[in-house]
């Protein structure tokens, strides 16, 4: 299975924050969607980097009660992996387990035009595995 038809059922939203925004207007953003990570993008396209819940919570310890009004830019990650719709499910659990991160922006032709998460990963291969279940014990039926 492709990135490609995760991306066809799930819908390409990416829900994206300002490097300027600040840590409070993060926390807004990730309740109110419900997710645990946003890219950070200028322009809704490039991609300046990613900021998840983990790296809020790294940085209570030394920036203590100002977090909540230090920029975005200053807690994300520079390093962003990407992937593209072409790549397999299977690849991308790789990846994630490799680089220990659970969110993948997908880019093509130099934009940002999904993001994957390991939940989004689960549950498509809990489907593959699921439809090779059946069609084993159909075979041993029949
Ligand atoms: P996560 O497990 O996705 O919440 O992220 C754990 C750490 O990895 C955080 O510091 C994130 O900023 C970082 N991270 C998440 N996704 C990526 C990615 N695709 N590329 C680089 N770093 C990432």
């Amino acid at each position: 299975m492709l990135i490609a038809d995760i991306i066809r059922s799930k819908g390409s939203d990416v829900v994206t924050a300002s490097p300027n925004d600040t840590v409070a207007d993060l926390a807004g953003l990730l309740a109110e969607h419900r997710i645990g990570a946003v890219v950070v993008s200028g322009d809704g396209v490039t991609i300046d980097g990613i900021v998840s819940e983990r790296d809020v919570v790294r940085a209570i310890p030394t920036r203590g009660a100002d977090l909540i009004s230090v920029k975005v830019s200053e807690i994300m990650t520079r390093e962003v992996v990407t992937c593209t719709p072409k790549q397999t499910v299977v690849q991308l659990a790789d990846l994630m387990t490799q680089h220990r991160f659970r969110h993948l922006p997908v880019v093509e032709n130099d934009a940002l035009v999904a993001i994957i998460s390991i939940g989004d990963i689960v549950k498509a291969r809990t489907a593959l595995l699921e439809d090779e279940r059946d069609q084993l014990i159909d075979y041993v039926r029949q």
